[in-house]
C-alpha cells in the first residue's frame, strides 16, 4: 500500500542519492510501497569538538542531519587520521570497481558531515572489498551540484507521477521491485512509457 503522496520538506537519506541514480522508477516504488525506518542515534555538532576521537582511529556507525541541505543519514566509518574526518563507504563491488552514483553517495556524506562540522570535508574514500583497495575521491562542485539536484528531485517526487522505465535494460534483470514496475508487461501495454527507453519496442512474444 503507498504509505504517502509527497516527501517535500522531508530529509533525503543519502543512501537514497545512489538508489535514485540507479533508477528513479526504483526508488519510486521502494519510497511509496516498501518503506523501511531504522532509528539511529542523533549526532549533533559536539563531534567536532570531540578531539579525543579524532586523531589516529576510526568513528563507526554515526547519524547526522542537516535541515538546511535536506539530507540525513549514518555514516558506518569515518576515519580520524591527520586530525580531519574523512568519511568512507564500503563497497562490495563484485564487479571491481565503483560506479557514478557510489561517489554521489560519498559526496552526500561529506556534504552532510560538513554542515555538521561547519568545516570542509573535500575528500571521501571508497572501499571495494571484492579488491582490498581504498579509493580517495575528491568532491568536486559538480559531485555537489548533482546531490543537491537529486535531493530536489527526490523531494518534489509524487505518488501520481511514475518515473519511465529506465535506459539500461541490464539493471532490470536484478531489480528488486521488478514485481511492482513490470517493465516488460508495462512496454507492452502502455507502449508510451517506454518511448526513448531501452524498453522500447517490446514484443508481447518477448518474455518480460
Ligand atoms: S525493473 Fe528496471 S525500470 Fe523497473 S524499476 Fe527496476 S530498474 Fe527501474
Amino acid at each position: 500500500m503507498p504509505t504517502r503522496s509527497s516527501f517535500k520538506d522531508e530529509l533525503v537519506y543519502v543512501s537514497a542519492l545512489n538508489e535514485y541514480v540507479y533508477c528513479p522508477r526504483r526508488y519510486y516504488y521502494q519510497r511509496y510501497y516498501d518503506e523501511i525506518g531504522e532509528p539511529y542515534e542523533l549526532v549533533d555538532g559536539r563531534l567536532k569538538h570531540d578531539t579525543s576521537s579524532r586523531r589516529g582511529g576510526w568513528i563507526k556507525e554515526r547519524y547526522f542531519r542537516s535541515d538546511e541541505l535536506g539530507l540525513h543519514g549514518k555514516i558506518d566509518l569515518i576515519e580520524t587520521d591527520s586530525g580531519t574526518l574523512t568519511p568512507v563507504e564500503r563497497k562490495r563491488a563484485e564487479s571491481g570497481s565503483y560506479y557514478a552514483s557510489d561517489e554521489l553517495q560519498l559526496a552526500g556524506y561529506c556534504m552532510l558531515l560538513e554542515a555538521v562540522l561547519e568545516e570542509p570535508v573535500s575528500v571521501g574514500y571508497i572501499y571495494l572489498y571484492s579488491t582490498d583497495t581504498r579509493h580517495a575521491v575528491r568532491i568536486t562542485p559538480k559531485h555537489r551540484d548533482a546531490v543537491r539536484n537529486i535531493i530536489d528531485q527526490i523531494q518534489t517526487m509524487s505518488i501520481n507521477n511514475v518515473p519511465s522505465l529506465i535506459d539500461n535494460r541490464s539493471k532490470c534483470d536484478a531489480c528488486s521491485a521488478r514485481t511492482y514496475c513490470m517493465p516488460g508487461e508495462t512496454a507492452v501495454l502502455a507502449p508510451n512509457e517506454a518511448v526513448g527507453t531501452d524498453w522500447e519496442g517490446v514484443s508481447p512474444e518477448e518474455p518480460p
